[in-house]
Order: structure tokens, then C-alpha cells, then sequence
């Protein structure tokens, strides 16, 4: 079988002007050989990389099997998150666009079941769903598996990673027996040949193991780091990068949730995606994603996967991934829709050799790269300063300011260069001298926060002569900067105004006082409340995980 074209598959003609119109050219190898092996009723094992277009070989042979004047349920899909469940939707509404009489909805947890339940009424031949949701509606019988023909599993290998092995064998279990049940998924684990063996008659296994596996237009990169190093060299390297979007992996939810603590804490938005969190709190932080509150997401393979959000530029291997599949996978976030990416994976010491694997694995050699340096931070930092500077002059409108200038330059007969030269100091702070150590424990790095805001601090970061104390609560305890203020002033006998620097996060706060005031409020302050909530305070330390 080497079916290369769209019109030399079996399929209707509605169809074939809405996959022209998606500017689909040709199919998928996973398409030309899954899509006539479904179409003729077999069960199918389809197992293809992320992004090779898995959605469209089984939703094609969906719209070719539905009977549109049958207006009972006939196809589910079941996805592991909302979030594919209604990407999966949204395509087979494309494909559909010609067809009549096809109804499709996708059914996850989150949205409202009332809406779910009345849309469901008006007759759906397609449900796209979460598994805990279907069996919801399994249970309410407002969705009858009775008639169903055709069950897909979507990302069969995430819904085991993420505990719905239960639920899925329950839908299984009410769907009648002589279904068609087809698996997709990018990696063949155990679990999902356990479930062929139960749920499917004689199933095709359908693999695509594409020789060039990476795309070419990721540059790839590899910097040799120790642990101790990799959050600086992680900050420098979005600092000089810049990306717009990045994605930065870790293996463990653990390890995503400790880093995005330490470059919040280093002023950088970040947040976690990973498995622990409720699907609701997942949408939350893809929004924030994908609307630029947050650039960079940090993430676990499974929790990442199957996400396309097209404008992330950089992608790091944090931790280097366990399997040469997740490092496919991982990088393929970005270089999407025919942009150029870049990808950085940090290893040091044996890990070079699981690195060689992940080259041969893909074919492709990962160019080594310098640990960016402070000097090469800082000239980005300057570049875009000066830039801005530039933007400025070339806008005009300075009248007043050149007023002002001039008028200094007479009283205090300085020259403009000099003035220029506090002015940028002023603007982008002392310069850093401190370099990465490999060969030894590296000191404590003493940074502020991220871009011309970032100031040389003492050793826990504050500002000299103050120092830096962590209390236990933040945005999410809806705490502001008077609260702590206003807790600091009353507790301790402190003016307000001698309270230095205060930084909220969501989940903590920094605040800075006067060396000389730092014990009696830490004193004062130990069984207190703040917004009702009993709080934890003690000396702001970087080696300690805050
Ligand atoms: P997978 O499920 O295998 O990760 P998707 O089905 O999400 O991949 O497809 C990835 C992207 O490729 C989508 O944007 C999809 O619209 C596009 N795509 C799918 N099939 C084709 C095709 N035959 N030609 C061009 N683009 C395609
Ligand atoms: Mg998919």
C-alpha cells in the first residue's frame, strides 16, 4: 500500500474540499496508512510522534462512518484533557464543514453538565470527551452508548500515565460489542497492549517511525552544566535569547514546581504544568500562556504533551528526558507552524552518553554551546537599552526634557556625557561581575530581578543594609503591600516608610527592613495573622528551597 494523495483514498468528496481548504496537501504517512485500514472496520493500533496528524486519520474515517440521518450517538473520542478534546473537536468540525446533519460535541469537566446535557439532547452522532465526564453522562443517561460503532482512544498512552485505565475499561465495558476500537498514541506502552488485548478483535498496529524525526528548522543546542548551575545559566540564557514563548522541562512535578519558585523569585513570570494539577488549574496557566502573562512554562513530559501553542521559541531540557521519544516530543513544541526554534538541553557527565542515544535516536547532532556569559547578558541588556534609547530620540517630543537638561548642565556644570552616563547606570544598575564556576560548588550568586530592573543585593538578596525576610503567604491569600506594611508597622513598632523593597508572589512574599529592626520583627511577628491566614516568617535564604 503507498497511497501518497488525498484522491487516492476513499473518501467523499465534501471531505477532500475541506481537507484542501485546511490546506492539507498530501496525507500523513500515519494518515495514508491508518485511514483505509479504518475505514474498511478493522481495529487499529496507530502509534506516530506528536504533530504527525494523528487527529485527522481517525477523524476522517469518523465522518465517512457517521449516518447523518441517524441522530443517535455513533463515535465517541476519548481525550486526556479538555484542552485535546476540544482541539480534536474543533478539527472534526472542519473536516465536516460540507457535510449535513453531522453534530459533534466535545464533554469535559469544568464546563457547566446543564449546557453539556441540553446540546446532548438536540441529537450528537460525535462526542469528543474527558473519560470522566463520558461516564458522568453514562451514568445520568444522557449519553447512550447503545449505538455506538466506532470508539477512539486519543493519546492512549497519556490517559494510562494519567490514572483513567478504570474509567476507560468502564466506557469500553458499555460500548456493544461488535464496535470498531481504535487506539492512538505516540509511544507503545505496556498498559496500552493490555487494553488491545481486552478491548480489541485482531487489531492492525500501524507504526510510522519517521527517518528524519526532527524538523530542521530547530537549532539545537547542548550546554554542559552541573545541577548547582543550571537555574543561572537557564536565567542567562532567556536573558540573552529573549524568547517570546519558552517551554522548560523537568522530569519530575517536583522539580517543575522548585524552579518555578526559584525564577519567580529572580522576577521572571513562570509557571508549572504538570500532572498534579486539576484540569481546571491547567487551563488557567495555558491561558496565562498563551496570552503572554506568563512566558515561560514550565512543564513535565506528560503534562505538556499534545499542546500547540505556536509562538514558543525556545525550548529547555532542563533535566535531560528519560526516553529519546520525550526528547522528539519535547522539542517539537516549538519550530511549529514553519517558524524557526531553538532548543537547549543541559547535561553534565554521564549524561553525555544518554545524550549520544538521543542523537542517534534522531538522527540529528546537537551543536554545543557556551555557558552565555555575564558579559554577553550584559551586552544584550545594554543592546536593548540602547535600542529603546534610540526608539526614544527618534519619536522626539523631548522639548521639556532637554529643558531640564540644559538647566542642570548650568548649575551644576557637568557635561551631558556625564550626566548620559548616570542616566544609564541609573537605569540598568551596577554591572555584574560574578561568573559561573564548573569546576567548583559555585558561590551564591547575588541577582536581583530580571532585566533593568536588576540591582546588585547582599547575600540574601536584599538591598545593602536591609535585610530580606520570606513570609509564607502571597497573591493567592489575596495579601498586598499595605497588609505587610500595615502588619510589619503594628507588630513590630516599625515605620511604614522605613519598610524597604516588598515582592509578592503568589504563594509567598519578600519584604526588606533595616538590619537593625530584622530580629524584632521576626519576634514580633511569629504567631501573627495576615488576611486570617496564621503566617510563617523567617530570613529570606537562597540555598533554602523557599
Ligand atoms: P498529532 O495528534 O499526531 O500530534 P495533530 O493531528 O494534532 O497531530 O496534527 C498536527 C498539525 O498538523 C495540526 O496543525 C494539523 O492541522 C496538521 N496536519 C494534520 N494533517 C496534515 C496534513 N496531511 N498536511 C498538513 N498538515 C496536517
Ligand atoms: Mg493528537
Amino acid at each position: 500500500m503507498n497511497i501518497t494523495k488525498f484522491e487516492d483514498l476513499p473518501i467523499s468528496d465534501e471531505i477532500k474540499k475541506a481537507i484542501a481548504e485546511m490546506g492539507f496537501e498530501e496525507p500523513s504517512p500515519i494518515q495514508a496508512q491508518s485511514i483505509p485500514v479504518i475505514l474498511s472496520g478493522k481495529d487499529v493500533i496507530g502509534q506516530a510522534q506528536t504533530g504527525t496528524g494523528k487527529t485527522a486519520a481517525f477523524s476522517i474515517p469518523i465522518l465517512e462512518t457517521v449516518d447523518p440521518s441517524d441522530k443517535s450517538l455513533q463515535a465517541v473520542v476519548l481525550c486526556p484533557t479538555r484542552e485535546l478534546a476540544i482541539q480534536v473537536s474543533a478539527e472534526i468540525k472542519k473536516l465536516s464543514k460540507y457535510m449535513h446533519g453531522i453534530k459533534t460535541l466535545p464533554v469535559y469537566g469544568g464546563q457547566p453538565i446543564d449546557r453539556q446535557i441540553r446540546s446532548l439532547k438536540g441529537g450528537v452522532q460525535v462526542v469528543i470527551g474527558t473519560p470522566g465526564r463520558v461516564i458522568d453522562h453514562i451514568n445520568r443517561k444522557t449519553i447512550k452508548m447503545n449505538n455506538v460503532k466506532m470508539l477512539i482512544l486519543d493519546e492512549a498512552d497519556e490517559m494510562l500515565d494519567m490514572g483513567f485505565r478504570e474509567d476507560i475499561e468502564m466506557i469500553l465495558d458499555q460500548t456493544p460489542e461488535n464496535r470498531q476500537t481504535t487506539f492512538f498514541s505516540a509511544t507503545m506502552a505496556k498498559g496500552i497492549l493490555d487494553l488491545t488485548k481486552k478491548f480489541q478483535k485482531d487489531p492492525e498496529h500501524i507504526k510510522v517511525v519517521r527517518k528524519e524525526i526532527t524538523v530542521p528548522n530547530i537549532s539545537q543546542y547542548y550546554i554542559e552544566t552541573r545541577n548547582s548551575n543550571k537555574l543561572e545559566v537557564l536565567c542567562r540564557l532567556v536573558d540573552v535569547y529573549n524568547p517570546k514563548l519558552s517551554v522548560v522541562f523537568c522530569n519530575t512535578k517536583r522539580g517543575a514546581d522548585e524552579l518555578v519558585s526559584d525564577l519567580q523569585a529572580r522576577g521572571y513570570f513562570a509557571d508549572a504544568l504538570h500532572g498534579d494539577l486539576k484540569q481546571t488549574q491547567r487551563d488557567i496557566v495555558m491561558d496565562k500562556f498563551r496570552n503572554g502573562t506568563i512566558d515561560i512554562l514550565v512543564a513535565t513530559d506528560v503534562a505538556a504533551r499534545g499542546i500547540d501553542v505556536d509562538d514558543v521559541e525556545a525550548v529547555f531540557n532542563y533535566d535531560l528526558p528519560q526516553d529519546e521519544e520525550y526528547y522528539v516530543h519535547r522539542i517539537g513544541r516549538t519550530g511549529r507552524a514553519g517558524r524557526n526554534g531553538i532548543s537547549f538541553s543541559f547535561v553534565f557527565g554521564k549524561e553525555m552518553r544518554k545524550m549520544k542515544d538521543i542523537e542517534r535516536y534522531t538522527k540529528a547532532k546537537l551543536v554545543k554551546h557556551d555557558i552565555p556569559s555575564i558579559a554577553d547578558v550584559e551586552e544584550k541588556k545594554v543592546g536593548a537599552f540602547f535600542a529603546q534609547v534610540k526608539e526614544t530620540i527618534e519619536a522626539g517630543h523631548l522639548t521639556k526634557q532637554l529643558q531640564w537638561l540644559e538647566n542642570f548642565c548650568n548649575d551644576e556644570n557637568y557635561s551631558t556625557v556625564d550626566i548620559a552616563a548616570a542616566l544609564v547606570k541609573l537605569a540598568l544598575g551596577e554591572e555584574l561581575k560574578e561568573e559561573i564556576v564548573e569546576e567548583k560548588p559555585r558561590e551564591r550568586r547575588e541577582r536581583g530581578e530580571r532585566g533593568e530592573r536588576r540591582e546588585r543585593r547582599g547575600a540574601t538578596g536584599a538591598q545593602e543594609g536591609m535585610v530580606r525576610l520570606f513570609i509564607n503567604v502571597g497573591r493567592n491569600q489575596r495579601v498586598q503591600a499595605k497588609d505587610i506594611v500595615g502588619a510589619i508597622a503594628g507588630e513590630a513598632g516599625i515605620p511604614g516608610k522605613l519598610v524597604g523593597t516588598i515582592d509578592i508572589y503568589d504563594k509567598y512574599t519578600f519584604v526588606e527592613v533595616p538590619k537593625e529592626n530584622a530580629k524584632k520583627v521576626l519576634e514580633k511577628m511569629k504567631d501573627i495573622k495576615i488576611k486570617g491566614n496564621k503566617i510563617n516568617i523567617e530570613q529570606a535564604n537562597r540555598k533554602k528551597k523557599q
